[in-house]
């Protein structure tokens, strides 16, 4: 059996694995802040620990990070990482410059099964989950091999697959990414994105006080299940009133994401349905025109059809932002992600 990967494990975790040793609980807090708050990943690199402890933790347990095969660049800044996992999946990460700052895009799963339509990741459907290393792990591979690690600021969970269908790794994941052996991240500083699994949402509010992003997309229920496929599971409603009592960190809206399809979702009436599906509930709109992908079976609106849609949201007093997607010419925007080395076509 494979030894333990201490990069999935929290303090208390380790600790027991240590106390076996023998060993004092701060060493675990020592052996932490190595992986997290240095990079490290071989034993050997851990100084403060006796010769002999590393060589007993080293029998015990391992550590490990996925690495960086490849750094593309887009035109506006966007960079895109393909990491190589440790079975040989590749998955990525994207970083988008934002002001001031970097936000990283993580993904949780290879792969996603929920099949939404317009959705490049979502056609190639799920290899696997990612254990809360793998998750972790993106964070602290490019924290500490890139030059612009030391900037990333926030973390939003929306690359591939779907966070909510990979729970209890992606809440580890969120635990570890906040805890103060960790790489430390404010709370408020990480955003679960997430196409509407309602029993899920209202978990992750027990669970845990994070941003929460929903992939809307349509203003009722046909609209939406032909376009997501989890809807006829778990229909707007209910989705909506997941929302409604969802408890954000203190001075934070839910942010709705809305792809604008030509033809599809654009029209003045699909934003005047919106505003009333919504009335009451504290949110805010990013407004994304739909990438296209070769193969894709939907359009972007044009200019004028997007703004008209803003201006009904504003009128409506919502904060509605248009987002163009980053790093297009990269395949790194929005859903394009296909974590296939070299590879952004379809092959059905
Ligand atoms: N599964 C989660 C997290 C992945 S995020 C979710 O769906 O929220 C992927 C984001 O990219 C989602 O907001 C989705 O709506 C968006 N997206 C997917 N395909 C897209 C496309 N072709 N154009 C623009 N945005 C897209
Ligand atoms: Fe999966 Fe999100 Fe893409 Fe839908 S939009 S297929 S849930 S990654």
């Amino acid at each position: 059996m494979d030894k333990p990967d201490l990069n999935n494990m929290s303090f208390e975790e380790i600790e027991g694995l240590i106390s076996h040793l023998g060993k004092e609980k701060y060493r675990a807090h020592q052996i932490l802040k190595w992986i997290h708050q240095s990079g490290v990943s071989s034993f050997d690199e851990m100084t403060n620990l006796s010769k002999v402890f590393r060589k007993e933790i080293k029998e015990l347990a391992r550590i490990t990070f996925p690495l960086i095969e490849e750094i593309e660049e887009s035109k506006d800044g966007t960079k895109k990482v393909l990491l190589k996992l440790e079975d040989g999946t590749f998955i990525e990460s994207v970083l988008i410059w934002e002001k001031s700052h970097w936000t990283q895009c993580v993904s949780t799963q290879a792969g996603c099964a929920m099949g939404c339509r317009f959705c490049l990741t979502g056609k190639y459907g799920l290899k696997r989950n990612l254990s809360p290393s793998e998750i972790v792990g993106q964070i602290t591979a490019l924290r500490f091999n890139t030059p612009e690690g030391r900037d990333i600021k926030n973390i939003v969970m929306m690359g591939m697959g779907e966070p909510l269908a990979n729970y209890e790794n992606t809440l580890k994941a969120i635990r570890i990414i906040t805890s103060d052996t960790g790489p430390c991240f404010s709370k408020r500083r990480i955003t679960v994105s997430t196409c509407g699994i309602t029993p899920m949402i209202r978990r992750l509010g027990e669970d845990i006080s994070v941003n929460l992003a929903v992939s809307l997309n349509a203003p009722n229920d046909a609209k939406r299940t032909y376009l997501m496929p989890v809807n006829k599971k778990y229909p707007l409603k209910e989705l909506i009133d997941a929302c409604r009592t969802y408890p954000m960190p203190r001075r934070r809206m839910i942010t709705f994401e809305y792809i604008l399809m030509d033809g599809i979702n654009d029209s003045e009436e699909d934003a005047k349905m919106l505003t009333s599906l919504l009335r009451g509930v504290h949110c805010k709109f990013n407004l994304i025109p739909f990438n296209e992908f070769p193969g894709s079976e939907f359009k972007s609106p044009s200019d004028k059809k997007l703004r008209i849609f803003q201006d009904i949201l504003i009128k409506h007093h919502y904060t509605a932002m248009i987002r163009t997607s980053k790093g297009k010419d990269i395949s790194a925007a929005c859903g394009q992600l296909s974590g296939r080395k070299h590879d952004n076509s379809l092959h059905l």
